[in-house]
């Protein structure tokens, strides 16, 4: 067999306890056995980060973001240096890396930082000297020489990095579910396993809430054509692979996703004229809040209403600002809500076939479920619900789509 460099990550479950640690040991050194030069990436056991998270607010309800980083980047330490240790009781050559030693250039901004470059050389020299090479995931240094970390769940980026740098001939991302599924196989039974998806189709459902892959992990994989395998560390079987064309014989819809880490806010009575959403939407960029969905009313005896949607965690900093300017818009009010969700719908098919957005409202409509917002692009259509209608509207969906014919 032919020698070739492939890239493991393995998610926090699949290390959270020795006996993981020993399964993902096996895993590693199997492939490094079959003649391939192996480069693994881990993230933290379990709910290390949540956990350490937790001591932090115990001592310092606001910590900087350095210390934090600091703090955080410890958990991926432990589990690379735990499964080298296996790995060398199994009698292997190994060596564990932390994200600077593995050559994580990022940019400075604490608790978010990009991936600026990697300079893999100690990785190469490592792997010269046949060993298996196990990097710290979700972390890397900054120009200050701190540590700096990539955003809850990075580690996926940080593996798609090191494939994409070193053209590597296969990066696997192992989890604890065995693929891409059509909806949350934990919550929907009838979810279906595709065996492949489309880049783009990718990026909206991990976009739009499916917690499978990071969503910068898939930018970066596009950009650089690095084809990815999701596939469980538990059960060996085949994955899904993400690469930039899916089946041939395309599925209509790919997937299902409901996202709760949203809140919807309105700017009542508002002049009819032009330039106010201008004046709003670019007062809201300057601080960094992202918008989402955007909803205005028509006019109305010269007064109209604005809609919108951001994450829940800024839709307090996202009111005050509004309060703050009132009078620069002239609104009557300002009313919010959180308690909604996103549920959406992702296809590179819908592109070309008509109809598949009443399909979908015929399926919210069949359970009596109101839609607040909508929204589209190419490939994907979005509706704002009631929180509590989030569980029925994906099964109403799905089975629409999957589960009848
Ligand atoms: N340990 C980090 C987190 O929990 C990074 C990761 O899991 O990818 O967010
Ligand atoms: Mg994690």
């Amino acid at each position: 067999m032919c020698m070739a460099l492939i890239v493991q990550k393995f998610g926090g479950s699949s290390v959270k306890d020795a006996e993981r640690i020993n399964n993902v040991a096996d895993i590693v050194t199997s492939t490094y056995k079959e003649g391939n030069d192996v480069v693994v990436v881990v993230s933290a056991q379990g709910d290390t980060t949540d956990d350490f998270i937790a001591k932090a607010e115990e001592i310092n309800e606001h910590p900087s973001k350095r210390e934090m980083d600091m703090l955080l980047s410890a958990g991926e330490q432990i589990s690379a240096s735990l499964l080298a240790m296996a790995i060398e009781r199994m009698g292997y050559p190994v060596v564990s890396l932390l994200g600077w030693q593995a050559g994580f250039d990022t940019t400075s901004d604490y608790g978010n930082a990009r991936i600026k470059k990697v300079d893999v050389s100690r990785i190469k020299k490592e792997l010269d000297k046949r060993r298996i090479v196990v990097v710290t995931g979700f972390q890397g240094v900054n120009k200050y020489g701190d540590m700096t970390t990539l955003g809850r769940g990075g580690s996926d980026t940080s593996a798609v990095a090191i494939a994409a740098t070193m053209h590597a001939d296969l990066c696997q991302i192992f989890t604890d579910v065995d693929g891409v599924y059509t909806a949350d196989p934990r919550k929907i039974p009838g979810a279906i396993k595709l065996s492949s998806i489309s880049y783009d189709e990718m990026l909206e459902l991990a976009t739009l809430g499916a917690q499978v892959l990071h969503n910068r992990s898939v930018e970066m994989a596009k950009k650089y054509n690095i084809e990815l395998e999701v596939l469980s560390s538990l059960t060996r079987r085949k994955g899904t692979i993400v690469k930039e064309e899916s089946n041939v014989e395309k599925m209509l819809i790919s997937g299902v996703a409901k996202d709760d880490n949203i809140a919807r806010i309105s700017i009542i009575g508002v002049p009819d004229k032009p330039g106010l959403a201008f004046k709003i939407f670019s007062r809201l960029a300057s601080k960094g809040i992202n918008v989402d969905i955007i909803l205005q009313s028509i006019g109305r005896n010269g007064t109209k209403d604005i809609s919108f949607t951001v994450e829940k965690d800024k839709m307090d900093e996202t009111i005050q600002l509004l309060h703050e300017n009132e009078e620069r818009w002239g609104a009557s009010n300002i009313v919010s809500d959180d308690n909604v969700t996103k549920v959406s719908i992702v296809g590179a098919g819908m592109e070309s076939h008509p109809g598949v957005a009443a399909e979908m409202f015929e399926a919210l409509f069949s359970r009596s479920v109101n839609i607040q917002m909508i929204s589209t692009s190419e490939i994907k259509i979005s509706v704002l619900l009631n929180k509590a209608d989030g569980d029925r509207a994906v099964e109403a969906i799905h089975e629409k789509f999957f589960e009848t014919n």
